[in-house]
């Protein structure tokens, strides 16, 4: 079959609008398009480098507080003072900050510390949130980066063994750390021991 676009450039089924269609066709109100949208049309305008920031302006920085992983945060953080921030004893809640597209939702940072699963940031929150429950959630699985730990590299390390008191950090027989994904429940509590910043929490899927 002939090719319509390479014979003339036309497609057949183009039909020319009149100009009383042009005018009458509605637009779309800009704030009827959704935040995905917009970051497509701006991520279309960018070279190479400025998707690649774009991409990383989007990606959440740590994952939500332990109990509030179900929630849609956006619906309930924007207009709360975040006491669960000032709650958490061993701050490690912080706000994306305001030129990310996630600013002013709560997330985890485990790089001075880990959750300890106080519940604090759950009392704080002015959301009901049930968290009677006996089973701790699952805020993410941590990875070990072979490129960069350097006991994968037949240099001895044994920084994040034995630390993780889910017993979720163990060696091969080669003393290389591997983490057991069914104990290890994204505490984030190992990532400061490792001084080649080889663990990384991955959060949960919803
Ligand atoms: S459970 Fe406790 S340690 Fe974990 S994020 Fe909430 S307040 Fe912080
Ligand atoms: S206290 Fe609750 S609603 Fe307020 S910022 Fe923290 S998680 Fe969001
Ligand atoms: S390996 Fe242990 S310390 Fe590290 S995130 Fe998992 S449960 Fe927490």
């Amino acid at each position: 079959m002939e090719n319509v676009f390479a014979a003339g450039g036309n497609c057949l089924c183009y039909r020319p609008q009149k100009p009383n269609e042009l005018l009458n066709r509605k637009r779309r109100p800009l704030s009827t398009i959704n935040g995905n949208r917009r970051a497509f049309l701006r991520g279309s305008f960018l070279n190479r480098e400025g998707r690649a920031q774009e991409k990383a302006r989007q990606q959440p920085l740590g994952p939500p507080p332990p109990w509030h992983r179900d929630l849609q945060l956006d619906k309930y953080c924007f207009n709360c003072a975040h006491p669960c921030i000032t709650a958490c004893e061993p701050a490690i809640i912080l706000l994306h900050p305001s030129e990310h597209e996630m600013t002013g939702l709560p997330y985890l940072d485990f790089s001075t510390s880990g959750c300890t699963f106080c519940k604090a940031c759950v009392e704080a929150c002015p959301i009901e949130i049930d968290a009677s429950g006996a089973v701790l959630p699952e805020i993410g699985q941590a990875v070990v980066n072979h490129e960069t730990c350097i006991a994968w590299h037949e240099i001895i390390c044994q920084s994040c063994i034995g630390i993780c008191e889910f017993e979720a950090i163990t060696s091969t027989y080669m003393r290389n750390p591997v983490v057991n994904s069914d104990l290890c429940n994204g505490c984030g509590m190992c990532i400061k021991y490792c001084p080649l910043d080889s663990l990384t929490v991955i959060s949960a899927s919803r």
